[in-house]
């Protein structure tokens, strides 16, 4: 590791995705790994957010799946996200996180992204439970109620296999434990990513 090339900073060729379940960090690595390697970065759930604050149309369609739990339609999603690769990331590459989450939007993300490598945060559900109640704690987000957790991470239980097996299957996803200190976390992914060819070259 010690002499391996600068991971944080080099070139990179494929776009990142990282997975895993509410609570599990995604979002925070996420805006760490973009800070560090100058990549744009979509959070489909902070989209989202950012659309209902604003009061928009989309917004509007988006928030009654959000507040109990569900998930927005994938045609509604994957509009927004195709608008915001294009606009935002021209060259197709970007740490994308909380997308895809089922089935059909990795068949979409295929037609949009080439290279893509996933980093999926693995985290016991205890954990998950410990930490997002203590987000419910210091407030902010209406789906962080007792009740819309235990929705979420169930959907996320379901969802989630279809979508790891299909970037499992083709050699491109790294299972990484997401338990402990942000900075360690934050190293083992930089860690997977020296493993993964599309993603150091
Ligand atoms: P979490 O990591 O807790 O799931 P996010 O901020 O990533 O939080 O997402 C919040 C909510 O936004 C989700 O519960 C879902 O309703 C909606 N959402 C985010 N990404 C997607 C997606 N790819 N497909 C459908 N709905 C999504």
């Amino acid at each position: 590791m010690g002499n391996s090339p600068n991971l944080t900073t080099g070139p990179l060729a494929a776009s990142i995705i990282l997975t895993g379940a509410p609570g599990s960090g995604k979002g925070t690595q996420a805006s760490i790994l973009a800070r560090r390697r100058s990549l744009p970065h979509l959070s489909t759930g902070d989209l989202f957010r950012s659309h209902i604050a604003r009061g928009t149309e989309l917004g509007r369609a988006a928030q009654r799946h959000i507040d109990a739990g569900h998930y927005v339609p994938d045609e509604v999603t994957n509009a927004m996200v195709r608008d915001h690769i294009e606009r935002t990331a021209p060259d197709g590459r970007i740490i994308l996180d909380g997308f895809p989450r089922t089935r059909a939007q990795v068949d979409f993300l295929d037609t949009l992204l080439t290279d893509v490598v996933v980093l999926n945060l693995v985290v016991e559900p205890a954990e998950l439970l410990r930490r997002l109640e203590h987000r419910a704690t210091v407030g902010g987000r209406s789906d962080d109620a007792a009740e819309v957790v235990r929705e979420r991470l169930a959907l996320y239980a379901v969802e989630s296999e279809p979508v790891l097996a299909a970037y499992r299957d083709r050699g491109l996803l790294r299972d990484l434990d997401g338990a402990g200190e942000l900075h360690a976390v934050a190293r083992r992914i930089d860690e997977a990513l020296a493993t993964l060819p599309a993603a150091s070259c």
